[in-house]
C-alpha cells in the first residue's frame, strides 16, 4: 500500500503473479477476499472457491488470524463425519480507517472499520468559502486527529485515511488542481493536512475527488444495488458523478472524469465559477434550488440546509416544489447524457438529492424517457442512495481499506 495508489482502480489482484513473493501476495488477497464476501467459511471450502490447495490455505489463514484480519467462529461438522471445521469470518475490528470529507459547506470525519460499521462521526458545518485553504485545512487535520484518538481508544488499529475534496485531484501528485465552488487551486492537500496534524499520522493517506469516493461508499456499503454498473450523482453547491461499470470506478484517463456539474446544459445560461456558462450545477446544486425556492432562512451550511426547504416541501409550498423539480428537470438533461454515453441502468443520487430524490424523481424521469433513446427497451432505475449525505465520507475511509484488502500482506507483514 502506499500513499500514491489510486483507491479507485479496478480492484487490483489479478495482474499475473510473476515471483513467490507476488503469487504469496496474490493469494492470501483471494483468500482474505473470498472470506469476506462468502464467510463463514471453513478452509476447505475457501480453498474450493479460490482453487487454491488445503496447505496453501492453511498457510495463508494462519498469517490472516496472526494479524487480526480474520477470525473463527464455533466449530461445525458439516456431514457429521470427520474432524470438526472451524469457520473463517472477516473480523471486523481487525482493521479501521478514517474518512475525511472537506466540501463548501462543511467538514465531515468518520472512523469506520473493516465490517463497514461507522463506530465514529464527528462533522463541523459552516461555509467553506469564507475561510482560506489553510484555515479549512488546520481544522480539518486536527479533526482527522480527534478521530484517530477515538479509533486508538475503541481498540480499532488505523490503516489508512481517506480524503475527499470537490475538485479536480490529481492522484499521481495527491494535489487538488482546481476546486471551483471553494476556489482553491493546487493545493497540496495530503502533504499539508500531514503539516497541520498534531499528531504523527503512521498510514497511508489518500487523495481522491468526493463524487468518485461517493461511488465507492455506494458500492461498498450502499446495498440493494441489483447491478454493478450505476452512476452516482452527487449534489452539493457542486454536482459531480462517479461513473462505477462492471463493479469498477471508471475516472478517465487522467482521472479528472465524472464533472457532471460542469456539463453544458445552457449554452447562454448564467456564469459558473469555473469560468463557463450554463453548467448543470448553476441549474441544479444546491445553491440554485434555495435561491429559486425563497429559501433565505437557511444556514447555507451543509447538515442543515435542506432542513427549511424540506420542510416547506412537505408542506406542499409551489415555489419549493417548482424549484426542485426545475432542478430535476436540469438533472434530467445530466444524466440522460450519462445513458445515452455508458447505458447504465441505475442512477444513485447522493448528497442533498438523496433527502430531496421524492421531488426530485418524476421530473427526472420524464426528462430522461424523453432524452435516452433506448429507454423504451431499457428502463432507468433512479433511486436516492442509502448513504444519504455521507456516501462520500464512507467511500473515503473504504479507500484505504480497499487497498488493504487487496494487498493484505502488508498487515500480515507489519505486525509480524
Ligand atoms: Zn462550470
Amino acid at each position: 500500500m502506499s500513499t500514491g495508489s489510486t483507491p479507485g482502480s479496478p480492484a487490483r489482484p489479478t495482474p499475473r503473479p510473476t515471483d513467490q513473493a507476488d503469487v504469496r501476495r496474490h493469494n492470501a488477497a483471494l483468500v482474505l477476499g473470498c472470506v469476506s464476501s462468502s464467510g463463514p467459511l471453513s478452509r476447505a471450502r475457501v480453498a474450493a472457491h479460490t482453487g487454491l490447495t488445503r496447505a496453501t490455505v492453511g498457510t495463508i489463514v494462519d498469517e490472516l488470524l496472526a494479524a487480526g484480519l480474520v477470525s473463527e467462529q464455533g466449530t461445525r461438522s458439516a456431514s457429521g463425519i470427520g474432524r470438526p471445521g472451524t469457520d473463517l469470518v472477516l473480523r471486523p475490528d481487525g482493521a479501521a480507517s478514517v474518512g475525511l470529507e472537506i466540501n463548501v459547506d462543511g467538514i465531515v470525519v468518520a472512523v469506520v472499520d473493516l465490517g463497514g460499521t461507522v463506530r465514529h462521526r464527528a462533522a463541523r458545518s459552516g461555509d467553506l468559502r469564507d475561510r482560506t485553504a489553510a484555515a479549512v485545512l488546520r481544522s480539518a487535520a486536527h479533526m482527522v486527529d480527534d478521530a484517530v484518538a477515538v479509533a486508538y481508544d475503541l481498540g480499532l488499529p488505523v490503516r489508512g485515511i481517506g480524503v475527499a475534496v470537490p475538485g479536480l485531484v490529481d492522484l499521481g501528485e495527491q494535489v487538488l488542481r482546481l476546486a471551483p465552488n471553494l476556489g482553491w487551486t493546487d493545493v497540496a492537500v495530503v502533504e499539508r493536512l500531514r503539516f497541520y496534524a498534531v499528531t504523527h499520522w503512521p498510514c497511508p493517506v489518500v487523495l481522491d475527488n468526493e463524487a468518485n469516493l461517493a461511488a465507492l461508499g455506494e458500492l461498498w456499503r450502499g446495498g440493494h444495488l441489483s447491478t454493478d454498473s450505476f452512476v452516482l450523482v452527487n449534489g452539493d453547491v457542486g454536482v459531480g458523478a462517479g461513473v462505477v461499470l462492471d463493479g469498477a470506478l471508471h475516472r478517465g484517463s487522467r482521472g479528472f472524469g465524472g464533472e457532471l456539474g460542469h456539463l453544458t446544459v445552457a449554452p447562454e445560461g448564467p456564469d459558473c465559477r469555473c469560468g463557463a456558462r450554463g453548467c448543470l450545477e448553476q441549474v441544479a446544486g444546491l445553491d440554485f434550488i434555495l435561491r429559486q425556492a425563497g429559501v433565505r432562512d437557511a444556514p447555507r451550511t451543509g447538515e442543515d440546509a435542506v432542513t427549511p426547504l424540506l420542510t416547506r416541501l412537505r408542506r406542499g409550498d409551489e415555489r419549493a416544489i417548482a424549484a426542485v423539480r426545475q432542478a430535476g428537470e436540469a438533472l434530467g438533461v445530466g444524466v440522460a447524457a450519462l445513458v445515452n454515453l455508458f447505458d447504465v441502468d441505475t442512477v444513485v443520487l447522493g448528497g442533498v438529492f438523496a433527502p430531496l430524490f421524492p421531488w426530485l424523481d418524476e421530473p427526472l424521469q420524464a426528462v430522461v424517457r424523453r432524452r435516452v433513446l433506448s429507454a423504451a427497451w431499457a428502463p432507468l432505475t433512479v433511486r436516492p442512495s442509502d448513504l444519504g449525505r455521507d456516501a462520500a465520507v464512507i467511500g473515503a475511509a473504504y479507500a484505504p481499506l480497499r487497498d488493504l484488502l487487496a494487498d493484505p500482506l502488508t498487515v500480515v507483514e507489519e505486525s509480524a
